[in-house]
């Protein structure tokens, strides 16, 4: 089939609906209910946008197996240039949704081509998971994906929960497949998916009597036996009250399994703590981080230019502190630009050819985004202060008695009423909307428990041997019998040894 229009997407979302409940409300039309529709629509328009003739050469390539195009989320790199085209299809999806859907499937298309490059990570799985990569990029769909176990009794481990299927773990099985009961925390996205990819995350070490929740699988959404529960939507409101709020929510749900049965091809991991815990081997950081990192870029540009524009409009840009704030805001976007571009030119070829991102910068910005996004946040509410709130209740003040009240006051000195609250409308989504918490929220945490995370993967695991080189360098240059009674003999014995680069690499890795 190869790479889809935005029509067959949703198509295919309105034959194969997830079953997603909004409070007593049971949703199977995703595509058409008004909690979900205008996201689905965002979802399809991507589609088209990689089928566009100017996008074609980054959003496409041809399918080893097909010959068909398909989409660059799905290239394995056989080069630097190849990341740099795999780079463009995440900005290009990145900045027509300005950075706000953090789960468009290209994460996952990222996720799955690290997988099916370290496929034998998975041993007598490692076919599974190959083929699984190639039927998702060749009939191009849009995956959903649920680590986080429900936040039931986070004291103990999957065992231990009150009910012995909280967490998602296996029932039955035979040599046709698993059958799993069980919840998983969050599917962002998973009203518009047609697949959902599981697998275990947990910061508590597993026991042997946890290995039945150590699995990993992916099956449709519409399985019988799996519905979604949807939170409650923000898709609110008309497109010039709530300009990114009615048309960007991608919706997060808990994803509760009932007895589902998961055919044994489509097993990856089956009951195995150790291969769980270290399927961050895999290089998926790798490739995950690579289109974090882009996406986040187009978002910290997108806010930097709401308050470029917000604050020309009311003249606050030329006080020192608000240039300031804003400045702050560019050194960020500018740091990330850095970090994807040397993940880039230091990436390397595995044994087999194939280029793996460097991980190390992407995951100091994974580290950084999930505190300068809610300071990002911070310096919208501080720069445009109450100025958020200056609004009327709804545009539809036009066909009131007090229209003429919009021109009066709401004005700026060189700008219309109705251009400045429709400027204030997208600054008020993203800093005091409930939408706006809720992005706060997502980046904060959709990486995993920020303290954690920062801990595990810039210090535990991080390449100490340059910081170390230099510390001992110096320690290693005096001791105290050299300064005894020496005087100044001691700094020039201390200065001669040879000097050399920490670490002895010429490399900036
Ligand atoms: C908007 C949004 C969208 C998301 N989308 C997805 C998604 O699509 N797929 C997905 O898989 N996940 C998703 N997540 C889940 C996300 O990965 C988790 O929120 C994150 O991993 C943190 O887990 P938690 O929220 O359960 O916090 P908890 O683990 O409950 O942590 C709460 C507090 O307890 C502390 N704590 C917890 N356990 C321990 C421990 N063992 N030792 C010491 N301290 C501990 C934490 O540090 C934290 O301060 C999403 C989250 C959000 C907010």
């Amino acid at each position: 089939m190869g790479a889809r229009t935005g029509r067959q997407y949703l198509d295919r979302l309105q034959q194969h609906g997830p079953q997603v409940w909004f409070g007593r409300e049971k949703v199977t039309d995703t595509a058409s209910h008004p909690a979900t529709r205008a996201a689905a629509f965002e979802i399809a328009r991507l589609y088209d946008a990689s089928l566009e003739e100017a996008n074609r050469e980054i959003a496409l390539f041809s399918s080893p197996l097909t010959g068909d195009e398909v989409s660059s989320q799905f290239l394995v790199p056989r080069s630097v240039e190849d990341l740099v085209k795999r780079r463009k299809l995440h900005k290009l999806w990145a900045d027509a949704t300005f950075g706000l859907m953090g789960r468009t499937t290209d994460f996952i298309g990222a996720m799955l081509t690290a997988w099916s490059i370290s496929a034998d990570y998975f041993g007598p799985r490692a076919r599974n998971v190959q083929s699984y990569f190639e039927h998702v990029r060749e009939n191009d769909l849009f995956l959903t994906h649920a680590l986080i176990d429900p936040p039931v009794d986070r004291s103990k481990s999957a065992s231990g929960q009150p009910d012995p299927y909280t967490y998602l773990g296996v029932v039955r099985e035979s040599s046709e497949g698993i059958v799993v009961r069980g919840a998983k925390m969050f599917a962002t996205a998973a009203p518009y998916a047609d697949e959902i990819l599981v697998w275990p995350f947990a910061m508590r070490e597993p026991t042997s009597a946890d290995e039945p929740y150590a699995i990993a699988f992916a099956v449709p959404t519409d399985t019988p036996g799996l519905h979604f529960v949807g939170r409650e939507s923000y898709a609110e409101g008309n497109l010039f009250d709530h300009p990114l709020a009615s048309r960007f929510d991608e919706m997060d749900a808990v994803a509760v399994f009932d007895d589902v049965f998961v055919p044994s091809e489509r097993v990856f991991i089956n009951q195995d703590n150790t291969l769980v815990r270290n399927i961050w081997k895999v290089n998926s950081n790798a490739f995950t981080g690579h289109q974090t990192s882009v996406r986040l870029l187009s978002k910290l540009q997108f806010v930097a230019g709401v308050l470029k524009r917000a604050t020309a409009a009311v003249k606050t840009d030329d006080f020192p502190h608000v240039r300031d704030a804003i400045g702050e805001l560019t050194t960020y976007i500018e740091l990330v630009r850095a970090a994807i571009i040397a993940s880039e030119a230091t990436a390397a070829p595995n044994d087999e050819g194939i280029w793996i991102p460097n991980v190390t910068p992407l995951l100091a910005i994974r580290n950084s985004g999930n505190r300068w996004y809610p300071r990002a946040r911070e310096i919208l509410q501080q720069v445009l202060a109450g100025g958020l709130l200056y609004q009327p209740a709804s545009i539809d003040i036009l066909d009131s008695p007090i229209s003429a009240d919009l021109e009066r006051y709401f004005r700026g000195p060189e700008i219309s009423g109705e251009e400045r609250v429709k400027l204030f409308r997208v600054a008020c989504d993203l800093a005091i909307h409930g939408f706006g918490s809720r992005h706060e929220l997502y980046e904060r945490l959709y990486a995993g428990d920020p303290t954690f995370l920062r801990i595990m993967t810039q210090y535990v695991q991080y390449d100490w041997s340059e910081p170390l080189a230099l510390a001992d360098a110096l320690l290693g240059s005096y001791s105290a019998s050299d300064v005894l009674g020496s005087g100044h003999a001691a700094f020039e014995r201390a200065s001669s040894g040879s000097v050399r680069l920490a670490g002895g690499g010429a490399d900036v890795r």
